[in-house]
């Protein structure tokens, strides 16, 4: 690196710490750092990944899991956006593309043992489904997908968590832990606020899980059944807004 470079790095540096530059100026002293990590493996050996994105400093940690059933994969595109997205200062953002790798391979809801993972957390479980597509499994968290989820979890002690489903279009307020996240959810992303209740009463669910076990609070978004990209966008910038604001 020339000298001269050297020199206004350490400027900018110095600048910094003193308190001299503008906000902005500050963010951009601070790289985006990011990491690839394999959390671990689907029943059939398919990896689970995360992608970590980050300033130094940032302390509003953001989870968004592009999907559980794997028949619902607009999702995918929503974390690809926040992969490369502006990333506000205050947002350490964890995205795994995919909870259900197999499902999403063969375009199925369940994963490979047939099991609706939004069936199988350990809270309010109940044995029901099986033979359908939303057999909730023969124990709760028998699924390897649903206890590293779990571990993920209990390790990261996510702020916000956002769970992308299809296709019924709306930010769920369905035992919200928190209505106001729900409702700046749906005023920055354009989704309405819905009440999304499995048909009388949900056992099982991840956010159900989460909402009850950590101090975090998780949020089910439902993307319609066709999405523009122009909503992909418009949700991933949503999601990052939220976070880093509430
Ligand atoms: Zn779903």
């Amino acid at each position: 690196m020339p000298p001269t470079r050297r020199r206004s790095a350490g400027l900018v540096a110095l600048l910094a710490v003193l308190g001299l530059l503008g906000p902005s100026a500050s963010a951009q002293a601070s790289p985006v750092h990011s990491e690839r990590l394999v959390l671990g493996r689907s029943v059939q050996g398919r990896p689970i990944v995360a992608w970590h994105r980050w300033h130094d400093g940032a302390n509003r940690t953001l989870l968004v899991l592009g999907n559980v059933h794997g028949d619902e994969q607009a999702g995918l595109r929503v974390v690809r956006r926040l992969r490369r997205a502006p990333l506000p200062p205050a947002v350490d953002l964890w995205v795994i593309p995919s909870g259900n790798p197999d499902g999403t391979a063969a375009d199925r809801r369940t994963n490979a043992h047939g099991v609706d993972l939004n069936r199988n957390f350990p809270r309010s479980w109940r044995r029901t489904g099986r033979g359908t597509t939303q057999w909730s499994g023969p124990v709760a968290a028998s699924e390897p997908e649903t206890r590293l989820l779990m571990r993920v979890v209990r390790r990261l002690q996510p702020r916000t968590t956002v769970v992308l489903h299809q296709p019924l279009s709306g930010v769920d307020a369905y035992r919200a832990k928190s209505l106001r996240l729900v409702r700046d959810l749906a005023r920055e992303s354009g989704l309405p606020v819905k009440v999304f209740d499995c048909r009388g009463g949900c056992h099982g669910t991840f956010t159900d899980w989460h909402n009850a076990r950590t101090p975090g609070r998780a949020v089910t978004v439902e993307l319609g059944a066709t999405v523009p990209a122009t909503q992909v966008r418009r949700v991933a910038g949503a999601l990052l807004r939220v976070a880093a604001a509430d």
